[in-house]
């Protein structure tokens, strides 16, 4: 164990999460994801938010065991993946770490960054990621990530199968963006092949409850907190932390860190996974987003959960 939980005492981390939940359920703004038809069914009530400390305790209010997919909350774990395998120079080298001020399926960053992806956390970086795994094939690639992803979670997760077909009908954009980057020498393996593996990644299911669990796996140097399992290493949890940090909320990630501090990352199901490094990963699912793609009532809660108990990385006192 690297870390140990630093949290305020047990009671003040549970009343805390009530509250948060209970003070944001109100928030009636934002409208459900419905670019992917699967996606627009989702029940806009469902509202789960989930503290686990890198001690093991687990905290949960409302819908915490509320199953969706996991979309691009998925980008945190490949890249963590990726990283443990290639190592922090190639994974610097290859995908980028700076923001790119653009929406997550933008075509213009690639294009403003002389054919280069700029970061992991939306889809170009996050396609070019899914292609480092290591694997002879896409259906290796596959196995090795549903493998790590479940190890991630504490448990065996599951593909979302109507989710991934109805997304492999509609993912023209994906797929444009891998032959843009194969165009410029950017991607090893063949494009369709990758946005597949990416689609299915997107389309594993997953509750508040498993982000919180992977979000202290990472907060604890790579150790899952319940189930002991050495995941990847402390360097790679390092490094997906900084890139969260700087892009996770797509071009809002500077606002999020301005109010919020501490690294998270969003998906268009409404998934949000943040992570207190040392203490604690924290989950949160509410479908209805934000015009840039993010759970409304997840950065509320987060913004809550930051200042009572005092979260914030960037505070001193
Ligand atoms: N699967 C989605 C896509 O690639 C993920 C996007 C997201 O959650 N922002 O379009």
């Amino acid at each position: 164990r690297v870390f140990t939980g630093v949290l305020p005492a047990w009671d003040r981390v549970e009343e805390a999460v009530q509250d948060a939940h209970r003070r944001s359920s109100s928030a009636a703004d934002g409208s459900v994801a419905d670019y992917i038809p699967a996606l627009a069914n989702a029940d806009p009530d469902l509202f789960g938010v989930c503290v686990v400390e890198t001690d093991g305790a687990v905290h949960g209010a409302g819908d915490t065991d509320a199953a969706f997919s996991i979309q691009s909350v998925s980008k945190v774990l490949t890249y963590a993946l990726a990283s443990d395998t290639v190592g922090h120079d190639v994974i610097a080298e290859r995908i980028g770490v700076n923001s790119t001020g653009q929406s997550f399926d933008s075509v213009m960053a690639i294009e403003l960054n002389g054919g280069h992806t700029m970061n992991p956390m939306v889809n170009a970086g996050a396609i070019a990621t899914t292609a480092l795994l290591p694997g002879a094939d896409a259906g290796e690639r596959w196995e090795i990530l549903h493998d790590a992803f479940s190890r991630f979670a504490g448990r065996s997760l599951e593909l979302d199968e109507d989710v991934y077909r109805s997304e492999a009908e509609h993912n023209q954009r994906n797929m444009a963006i891998a032959r843009l980057l194969e165009s410029y020498g950017r991607l090893d393996v063949e494009p369709l092949e990758i946005v597949d593996v990416y689609t299915k990644q997107c389309s594993l299911r997953v509750t508040a409850r498993d982000l919180a669990v992977m979000g202290a796996t990472l907060a604890d140097g790579g150790v899952n907190p319940v189930t002991d399992d050495h995941v990847v290493s402390p360097e790679a949890c390092t490094a997906t932390l900084a890139v969260m940090a700087t892009s996770g909320l797509y071009e809002r990630s500077g606002e999020w860190l301005f109010e919020i501090g501490i690294p998270g990352k969003s998906g268009v199901s409404g998934g949000i996974l943040a992570v207190v490094p040392g203490k604690a990963g924290i989950g949160v699912y509410s479908p209805p987003l934000d015009d840039a793609g993010n759970s409304v009532r997840g950065q509320r809660s987060l913004a809550y959960l930051s200042r009572v108990l005092g979260l914030n990385l960037f505070a001193s006192a």
